[in-house]
């Protein structure tokens, strides 16, 4: 067995409140296998061997990053819906421009490019919450998972993992109207079809899960709700839901139910220690207490939420009862955990006018582990021994991050700045170019080929 000695200028490990400097990490098949601050440990006495193939990582290590929520085809809208106002549901429609055109190689195609930008910023996990299931109109493929196999074939190529979280969308609104026009692909009938069809794909590719997800409370009616929460309890599998992005849903699900989302899916056994809830930015107090009852997560997509003017979530209300919080890039309006992760005090900020509600650990801890563990990869996102070996490493030379101290990167630090990204011991991305993508070419292609203008 080969073991990989890479020694780090500074790594964040689990439970510091800083960066550590001089860590020696090793890795043997894709695993931790020691983890060893040098600083004070040379000498002849203190039994730490410096080993001369250990590879220098300048800048400051972290923990991979996991990217909770993502709907790759949305990268394709980015700058494209800047031109007018509205709003969510004006920005839905463009949206539903772009699926209508995919099909499995196209969708390939931008999905792959979209995952290596993600490995370029960091990320060496996603969670696709995946609905563009069947053909335009609604037809299925010859292989109904063909749309899922592009994407984990995507994630493949781009070198992350990869949580297929197949979605259930059934209905356009909160009192079950039909699914019309461009949404009529997204649709398999029934909850008890969507499992069949969730049931027959079974990757066995080890850089894969797949989990289940409710589109939201529009989009699966109320008694078909507990099919797809079975289905995830009987696998132990991931179960993410939209919940409560816009106060308009709220509005409609309590005029049909008598109840708020969470209420209903917490009713229907939706709720859990393996679900996510995405967004939550309009809760009641209520809705919070019981999502931290029942120990569902909550997936914050901030750059997203301000792109579409959805609000401001309840960042800290949330993490004061006890809610663990994640991160995503949503729409991928911006592609940068960083960001997302200062978002999460920002936004804080500029409700309360007045600062520090998140340490820089806990933005670590959101976008590293918890994240990982929403994606049903419990030993990801901590650089210890035993973990998985994803390793982010961030330049502290660049003209943002310069003069930073390294516990500061996450409020400095973007994408950009990521200099090298191992995913399960594979070096993915080298002096910050991807290794099999030509990342911005591939873009440029894959979105001129799905888009009208
Ligand atoms: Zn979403």
């Amino acid at each position: 067995m080969t073991t990989t000695r890479w020694l780090a200028e500074y790594a964040w490990l689990p439970e510091h409140a800083e960066p550590t400097p001089d860590v020696l990490i090793e890795v043997e098949d894709g695993r931790i296998t020691a983890v060893t601050p040098l600083l004070g440990a040379h000498g002849p006495d203190a039994g730490v061997e410096v080993y001369a193939d250990s590879v220098a990582l300048p800048g400051l290590t972290l923990p991979g990053l996991a990217n909770v929520h993502s709907h790759a085809f949305h990268r394709a809208l980015r700058g494209r819906t800047h031109g007018g106002r509205g709003d969510f549901w004006t920005w839905r429609d463009q949206m539903y421009g772009v699926a209508d055109r995919l099909d499995p190689d196209t969708y390939l195609a931008l999905a792959r490019a979209v995952y290596a930008e993600m490995a370029l910023a960091g990320v060496t996990c996603v969670g696709e919450f995946h609905y563009l299931h069947h053909r335009p109109g609604g037809g299925a493929y010859d292989d109904p998972n063909e749309m899922g196999a592009a994407l984990v074939e995507a994630a493949a190529h781009a070198g992350i993992r990869l949580t297929l979280l197949d979605t259930c969308y059934l209905t356009s609104t909160v009192d079950g109207q039909a699914l019309t026009g461009p949404q009529r692909r997204f649709g398999d009938g029934d909850a008890t079809r969507w499992a069949q069809r969730a049931e027959a794909f079974q990757p066995t590719d080890s850089h894969v899960r797949v989990g289940a997800a409710v589109h939201s409370v529009r989009a699966v009616p109320a008694d078909q709700l507990s099919t797809v929460a079975e289905w995830a309890g009987q696998r132990q599998a991931p179960l993410h839901v939209h919940l409560s992005e816009q106060p308009a849903e709220n509005d409609e699900c309590r005029a049909v139910h008598g109840r708020s989302p969470t209420g209903l899916l917490a009713e229907h056994g939706v709720l859990g220690p393996n679900t996510t809830a995405v967004h939550t930015t309009h809760p009641t107090s209520a809705d919070l207490t019981v999502l931290a009852d029942s120990g569902t997560g909550v997936c914050l997509c901030p750059t997203t939420e301000r792109d579409l003017a959805d609000g401001i979530g309840p960042a800290r209300l949330m993490a004061d009862a006890g809610i663990r919080l994640s991160l995503g890039s949503d729409s991928h309006a911006v592609v940068d955990l960083f960001e997302e992760a200062r978002a999460v005090e920002l936004d804080e900020r500029l409700r309360t006018r007045r600062r520090g509600h998140f340490t820089p650990v806990d933005l670590v801890t959101a976008a590293g582990s918890a994240g990982h563990a929403a994606l049903g990869w419990a030993d990801a996102g901590r650089i210890a021994v035993g973990e998985r070996a994803d390793l982010v490493t961030v330049r502290l030379d660049s003209a943002r991050t310069a003069g930073v101290p390294p516990v500061g990167a996450f409020f400095a630090a973007s994408a950009a700045d990521v200099t090298q990204v191992v995913v399960d011991g594979r070096l993915v991305v080298a002096e910050g170019r991807h290794l099999r993508v030509d990342v911005a070419a591939e873009l440029s292609a894959a979105i001129e080929a799905v888009t009208l203008s």
